[in-house]
């Protein structure tokens, strides 16, 4: 990582340790400055993942800036006795750059989720973003990653979001980003979530770190996800012992 925020190592996994409005603006800057950025936000079930298979571990290891989204990374970095300033999330930080890439006539290509979420969103983004250029916009169930990349190429968009879910959209990312100078971001089921097919929990629940309680009762296919946690806990105990 070329980051310059000191970061915090869960499980081999570098998370920058910094705020969301801190890296927002360093995101920011690199966009406006043409500067080719890869981020990955990654909870528990992402880093059990890497520790799992190396390939993607080196692959993410490689990105610009990682970043905690989830209270797991939070609890894991705190075991470990190095807390983390603060959970940044993908859907957080994908809403903070459209609105800023709004107010400073951005481009923003989109890839990934359903075709009918996409063609959803189609309608309502330039509503909601009229001065953002969007100039692509289409789902995650392609079989030609050519098709796709040399449209990203051709278009130079300052943002590229991937929702292709992981390790996918790391995947696209980490082979792909060095077709054009901007931001390059895996922002999982975020589009399902933009187009209100997905709700986020509502600010109580987020606010008492249970946002994925309410997720998982709300879509129980969750439960494959949090049932990592305690595997993941249990790692990043073994983690600090050796750290002793
Ligand atoms: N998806 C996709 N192409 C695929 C597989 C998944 O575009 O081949 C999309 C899927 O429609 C969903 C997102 O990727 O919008 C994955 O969402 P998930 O809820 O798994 O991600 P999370 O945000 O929970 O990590």
């Amino acid at each position: 990582m070329q980051t310059t925020f000191p970061t915090v190592t869960v499980l081999a996994i570098p998370f920058v340790n910094t705020t969301a409005a801190t890296l927002l603006s360093h995101l920011q800057n690199r966009i406006d400055q043409h500067q080719n950025t890869f981020v990955v936000t990654a909870n528990p079930e992402i880093v059990m993942y890497a520790h799992q298979h190396a390939d993607y571990r080196r692959l993410i290891q490689r990105a610009d800036y990682i970043t905690p989204d989830g209270v797991g990374i939070l609890d894991g970095a705190k075991i470990l006795g190095q807390p983390l300033a603060e959970r940044i999330t993908g859907f957080d930080t994908l809403q903070a750059l459209l609105s800023w890439g709004n107010a400073h006539h951005k481009s923003a290509y989109f890839v990934g989720a359903k075709p009918e979420v996409i063609d959803f969103l189609r309608d309502i983004l330039p509503d909601r973003y009229p001065d953002l250029d969007i100039v692509g916009l289409r789902d995650g169930y392609f079989q030609n990653d050519q098709d796709v990349v040399a449209d990203i190429e051709a278009q130079q968009p300052d943002m590229v979001f991937a929702a292709l879910g992981f390790p996918k959209q790391e995947r696209f990312i980490a082979n792909y980003r060095h077709v054009t100078h901007g931001l390059w971001m895996g922002v999982g089921g975020s589009f399902d979530v933009l187009a209100g097919t997905v709700v986020r929990a509502p600010a109580f629940w987020q606010k008492h770190h249970l946002e994925w309680f309410y997720r998982t009762v709300k879509d129980p296919k969750r439960l494959k996800r949090i049932a990592v946690i305690p595997h993941y806990l249990k790692l990043v105990r073994q983690q600090a012992k050796q750290q002793k």
